[in-house]
Formats: structure tokens, sequence, C-alpha cells
């Protein structure tokens, strides 16, 4: 009869849209699926060139970008030099106080050298108490200014062992920048030499040249 068909007909319509909001669901669902796995895939390769506990980035991370950075200052003449730093008496601080409390200060020494550089310099954690900084698009005097911001900000720093006590550290460093060296495939040696200077002429100073 008509009346069944009619209501066969409705029922029909019903299921179908039933069903379509039932698809459109499941693909919210997997949207919110692929927008997750998505989110996870950036965080690995976030934690693939940072330091995890400093979270500045790491010596491959810094080794691959300066291999990429020289070709590029090279070809369209941009500015770019590189600072190698290490902190001084690091040993004797952390016998001191304990490896839990070096690690909070070097923590605490990262942050400070990131507050001085800029967003397109990469900072990096090259070794356990080695600091690189790669001023990318930085002038050499302006590289060098923020150089010696970061030594006497942290020179002048108190790091808090516990509430009865605070002490100072120093950190020594080597620089060389691209248009000052011959082989400038060598730019990091050449900073590590000067550190090694810095550090013989008596700590708490950075080697230009
Ligand atoms: P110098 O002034 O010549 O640099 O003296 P130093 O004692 O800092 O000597 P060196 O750089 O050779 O010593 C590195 C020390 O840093 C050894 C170790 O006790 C400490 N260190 C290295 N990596 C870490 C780390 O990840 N955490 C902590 N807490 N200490 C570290
Ligand atoms: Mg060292
Ligand atoms: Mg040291």
């Amino acid at each position: 009869t008509l009346a069944a068909l009619v209501l066969n007909n409705a029922q029909l319509l019903d299921s179908t849209e039933h069903e379509v909001s039932e698809r459109k669901q499941k693909e919210v669902i997997l949207q919110r699926h692929v927008s997750q796995i998505e989110q996870f895939q950036q965080e690995l390769r976030e934690q693939a060139i940072r330091d995890p506990l400093t979270w500045l980035y790491n010596r491959r991370y810094l080794n691959e970008t300066l291999a990429r950075e020289i070709v590029r200052a090279a070809r369209i003449n941009l500015p770019l030099s590189v600072l190698v730093s290490d902190i001084d008496h690091f040993k004797i601080l952390n016998d001191a106080h304990g490896h839990q409390t070096g690690d909070k200060f070097l923590v605490e020494i990262a942050n400070l050298i990131t507050k001085y550089a800029r967003a397109s310099d990469i900072v990096c954690r090259y070794g356990g108490e080695e600091f690189v900084v790669l001023f990318t698009n930085t002038s050499i005097p302006g590289a060098m200014v923020a150089i010696e911001k970061i030594l006497r900000t942290i020179e002048k720093h108190e790091f808090v062992v516990n509430k009865n006590s605070k002490i100072h550290i120093t950190v020594s460093a080597g620089f060389a920048s691209l248009d000052a060296e011959s082989n400038i495939y060598r730019l990091l040696d050449i900073a590590d030499k000067r550190l090694c200077v810095a550090k013989k002429m008596g700590k708490n100073r950075v080697v230009y040249e």
C-alpha cells in the first residue's frame, strides 16, 4: 500500500541519515588521531635535535647547521661566527655540591646564554659543560657585544646551592669568525684552541684572535 511505502521510505531515509552521521563521527575521530600523530612526530623531531637537560640544541644539530651555514654565508656574504665556551672549575663545583646541583647550574647557565643570543643564533650544549653559540646573521661586533654580556652576566649571577650558600661561576671561551679565518671549515677547532688559550690566561675571559 501507499502508506506502507511512505513508511518504508521514511525508515530508509532515517537509517541513511544515521549512517551519514556515524561516518562523520568516524571522520572526526580519525582526523583527531592524525593530528595527534603529527604532533607526536613533531615532538620526536624536536627531541632528536635537543639536549634533554637544558633543551638547547645538541651537538649533532650544531654540526649539521654549521656545515649548512658556512656554505650559505660564504655564498651570499653573510656574517657567521662561533663561540666555544667551557665552565671554569666545574669538576670542583660538582665534587663539592653534587652532580644534581651541577646539573641545575648547567640549566641556569644555558638560560643566561640564551638570554643574550638572538633568535637566529644557534645555542647548543656541545658537551657536558661546554656550550657553543653559532651567530648567524649577526655582525662580528654584534656577536662580541653579546659575548661580553654573556660572560659578565654569568660572572655576576648568584648560583644558589642552598639557603645558606650562594656561589659564583665563570666561563672561558674562544671565538672565530668567517671573515677572519682562512680555513673556514675549521671554525670550531680554531675557537676551541682559543678557548684553551683563555683557560691558560687565567679563565673567565674570551679570546677573539
Ligand atoms: P676547567 O676550568 O679547566 O674547565 O676545569 P673543569 O673542572 O671544568 O675541567 P673540565 O672541563 O675538564 O671538567 C669537566 C667536568 O664537568 C667533569 C664533570 O665533573 C663535569 N661535568 C661534565 N658533564 C656534566 C654534566 O652533565 N653534569 C654535571 N653535573 N657535571 C658535568
Ligand atoms: Mg670541559
Ligand atoms: Mg670546564
